[in-house]
């Protein structure tokens, strides 16, 4: 991951209705940096839409034609994507209520044009360090330590943005908890540093299984592991269930010491739920544990799966 964040130059995003200001700035960036440029604030939001064009820190003037730099701000604070991209104002607005309005709609910084080329510089230099050191602490947060995987606070944070997203979409949305057959067996008889790395070859082998890039596998605990599969029916996520068995049993791991198969298999539990959506995403766990319990009380090293419908009082 630290690999992959030095591989990328930091972006900056220089918004400004002047061109001169935009070119001097363009000058003194580029090079150390990645600038893309907007000319107002629509054309900012449209930037800072892409997914391709994240930007690491935003340069921001405040007396721009239609839409000004203090309300282009509160749009990009509002919003859950962009809001923790820094912002550094850059204006010839120089009063001190100016600056503190700035500093108060949530920008680290207020620059005053005419600006001194060293300064902007270095504290860009600043901005872009606090901001990178703190997109790997927050990865790091999200990860589990052992696999790579995300973690179980990660997979709370994504299922639950998915539960809010059906009601909007309409779509099913199915949810599948996986446990390892038998483990305990296998760290008590080939010893715990096997276990984590069998471990750490299921996680891969489930993530590498998972058909698109919007289903999400996570290490949900110990020897559990968990995969939300967005828009997916239950046919199609018994399905992709089936062929995660299968990859897990392509690693052909061996155990002697299981009853489910002679190499590490596993047991799956699926659940989806169909809008409308009613209570919380704990339906959907809860409903896919039983199916799981399904699962290992018929022999294990297969499928169950059980809708996720409302109770009824
Ligand atoms: P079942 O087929 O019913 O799931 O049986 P099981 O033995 O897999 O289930 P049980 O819950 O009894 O045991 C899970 C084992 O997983 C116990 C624990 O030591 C092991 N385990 C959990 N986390 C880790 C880990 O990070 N590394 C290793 N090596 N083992 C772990
Ligand atoms: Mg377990
Ligand atoms: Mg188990």
């Amino acid at each position: 991951m630290e690999q992959a964040m030095e591989l990328r130059r930091p972006t900056i995003l220089i918004v400004d209705d002047e061109k001169t200001n935009i070119d001097v700035l363009v000058n003194l960036l580029n090079g150390e940096f990645r600038t893309i440029i907007a000319k107002n604030a629509e054309q900012a939001l449209k930037r800072l839409g892409s997914k391709e064009e994240q930007a690491d820190l935003i340069l921001l003037d405040i007396l721009m034609p239609e839409m000004d730099g203090y309300e282009l701000c509160r749009r990009i604070k509002n919003n859950i994507l962009t809001k923790n991209i820094p912002i550094m104002f850059i204006t010839a607005l120089s009063m001190v209520e100016d600056e503190v309005r700035g500093f108060e709609m949530g920008a680290v910084d207020y620059i005053t044009k005419p600006f001194i080329a060293p300064i902007v510089l270095a504290r860009v230099r600043t901005h872009i360090e606090l901001k990178l050191k703190r997109d790997l602490c927050e990865a790091l947060a999200m990860e589990d330590g052992l696999t790579g995987i995300p973690n179980r606070r990660r997979f709370d944070e994504f299922l639950e943005f998915q539960w809010n997203a059906i009601q909007r979409r309409k779509n099913p949305l199915s949810l599948m908890l996986i446990d390892v057959d038998f483990f305990k067996r296998y760290n008590d008889n080939y010893g715990h540093g096997e276990g984590d790395d069998c471990l750490r070859k299921v996680a891969r082998a489930l993530k590498g299984a998972v058909p698109r890039a919007m289903d999400f596998v996570a290490r949900y605990g110990g020897e559990e592991f968990a995969c939300v599969l967005p828009d997916t029916d239950a046919e199609g996520s018994v399905a992709v269930a089936k062929r995660l068995v299968n990859a897990v049993a392509a690693l052909q791991i061996p155990h002697e010491f299981s009853e489910a198969a002679s190499h590490i298999s596993i047991s799956i539990g699926v659940s989806t739920i169909t809008p409308p959506v009613w209570g919380d995403a704990s339906h959907l766990i809860e409903t896919a544990d039983l199916a799981l319990y399904k699962s290992k009380a018929s022999g294990r090293n297969r499928v169950s799966s059980i809708a996720c419908e409302k109770p009824q009082c």
